[in-house]
């Protein structure tokens, strides 16, 4: 999608910090971390949200769990714990159109979130 930031950054058109990259996804530092680790794993293709996954496209799933994994191992955050979170619309607090999940990490994160 042409005017979609994490496209943007998904085709390298624009510098962010890049954790992880593989055919399918890529894993990139928030701008804007809420813990000590934030990152965000994002398919390359375009997917809105999590509506619109379909047959075709939940493999991606499967690829941004195992890069979490990953990064999970390689960060060192995997034994102490962590959370992944996706947004969707606007009551989920989703504001770019474009399916990724949050990695949260590095402090005691409280449940329920706001
Ligand atoms: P959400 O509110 O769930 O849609 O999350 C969007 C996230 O993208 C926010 O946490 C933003 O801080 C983050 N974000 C937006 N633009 C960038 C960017 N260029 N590089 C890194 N993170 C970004």
């Amino acid at each position: 999608m042409g005017d979609c930031i994490f496209c943007k950054i998904a085709n390298h058109e624009i510098p962010t910090e890049i954790i992880y990259e593989d055919d399918q996804v890529l894993a990139f530092r928030d701008l804007n971390p809420q813990a000590p680790v934030h990152f965000l794993v994002i398919p390359k293709i375009h997917i809105e949200s999590v509506n619109t996954l379909d047959e075709s496209t939940f493999p991606v799933v499967q690829a941004v769990f195992k890069a979490v994994q990953i990064l999970a191992k390689e960060l060192e955050f995997d034994a102490a714990g962590y959370r992944v979170v996706t947004n969707c619309g606007v009551d989920g607090g989703q504001s770019v159109s474009h399916l990724h999940y949050h990695v949260l990490a590095g402090r005691n994160l409280a449940w329920p979130p706001g």
